[in-house]
């Protein structure tokens, strides 16, 4: 695998663009949208992200010219195609078109749930492993068989995050609402019974978090906290632990804004200690969304021939990850390690 590739992540919050090559990360720059009130507001944070992808992608060639990466050195421009925010899509795919015409280079449309699997592969020992990606927008348990990253369990209303963060929007704490949930939850001292919804290898957290809600009209909020995670991350290890049962696979690799829970890793460590499968979690900044993941599945797209035009770059705010074709896996020549 070889060459340089520019990467730009705005799927909702962040603003984050990165090189990359086949060895490293070489640069990041990112800039977040932070919402004054509230929760996320698509328009608002499209206007964020026009309003600074020039500065974040003029800063990341400044500092990519201090590590020797000069305009000509670069090989491809990926972005984030989907799923997200439509309005946040548009504009950051506006502006790598732009850079891919101006520098005569190959364009790249990732999908940026397998971007947070393949940063997982590249930045951890997980060679093929069942990925919990779980994120604001979305839940999801997908592992590779025949040419596909296939979803084998995953929400079928909210995301994890955005569950957490709308029942804490109720309880007036700021956005986003995981963190504080996590350290209200250590001071917790009963489990209040919350709604466990799987169905088949599917999960629902719109009642959960509703639920929790009405449950702080009687209980405390640690309590309440506590409870909702406990009663979430149950049903998500438990879909992941199906799946690792159903495919026969021995890694569990955790992606998402959400991973980043100390009690989501210990509950999954502990599945995956009773199983004797291994568990990995990326560096934290490679976890929630960023612009490195979308270089990196980039650059792995640029090497097996997965280029796009200008023309038909359109974004797909509803980009599902099975419907991709893996092209930078080669299972019979072992390459991609799987
Ligand atoms: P992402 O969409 O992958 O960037 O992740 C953002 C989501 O992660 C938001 O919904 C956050 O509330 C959530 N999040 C971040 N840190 C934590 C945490 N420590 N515990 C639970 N959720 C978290
Ligand atoms: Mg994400």
């Amino acid at each position: 695998m070889k060459g340089t590739v520019l990467g730009i992540e705005g799927t909702a919050w962040n603003l984050s663009a990165a090189f990359v090559d086949e060895k490293d990360v070489i640069a990041e720059v990112t800039h977040t949208y932070v919402p004054p009130v509230g929760g996320i507001h698509p328009r608002e944070a499209a206007q964020h992200h026009a309003r600074f992808a020039s500065h974040v992608i003029g800063k990341l060639l400044d500092e990519g010219r201090k590590k020797g990466i000069s305009r000509s050195m670069i090989d491809g421009i990926s972005f984030s195609q989907g799923p997200g925010l439509g309005a946040c899509l548009r504009t950051v795919a506006t502006a790598a078109r732009a850079l891919s015409l101006s520098l005569d280079v190959p364009l790249m449309g990732v999908n940026h749930c397998l971007a947070h699997i393949e940063i997982g592969r590249w930045k951890t020992p997980a060679r093929d492993p069942v990925t919990l990606y779980v994120s604001g927008a979305n839940s999801q348990v997908l592992a590779y068989n025949m040419g596909k990253y296939r979803v084998f369990g995953e929400t079928l209303d909210i995301g994890l995050g955005n569950a957490l963060d709308k029942f804490a929007r109720s309880a007036q704490l700021a956005h986003p609402g995981g963190p504080k949930i996590e350290e209200l939850a250590k001071k917790a001292r009963n489990y209040i019974p919350m709604p466990y919804v799987v169905k088949g290898m599917d999960l629902s957290f719109s009642g959960l978090s509703t639920a929790a809600t009405d449950a702080l009209a009687k209980a405390s909020l640690e309590d309440v906290c506590y409870s909702f995670q406990e009663t979430a991350f149950s049903m998500v290890v438990e879909v992941t632990e199906r799946a690792l049962a159903h495919t026969g696979k021995n890694e569990v690799l955790l992606a998402g804004g959400v991973g980043a829970n100390m009690r989501l890793r210990e509950m999954l460590k502990i599945m995956c200690e009773d199983r004797g499968a291994y568990f990995y979690v990326p560096e934290k900044r490679f976890m929630g969304d960023n612009g490195a993941m979308i270089a990196y599945l980039g650059l792995l797209m640029l090497n097996s021939g997965n280029t796009i035009s200008v023309e038909n770059s359109h974004v797909n705010p509803n980009f599902r990850p099975d419907s991709v074709e893996v092209t930078w896996i080669n299972e019979k020549d072992g390459e991609g390690d799987l």
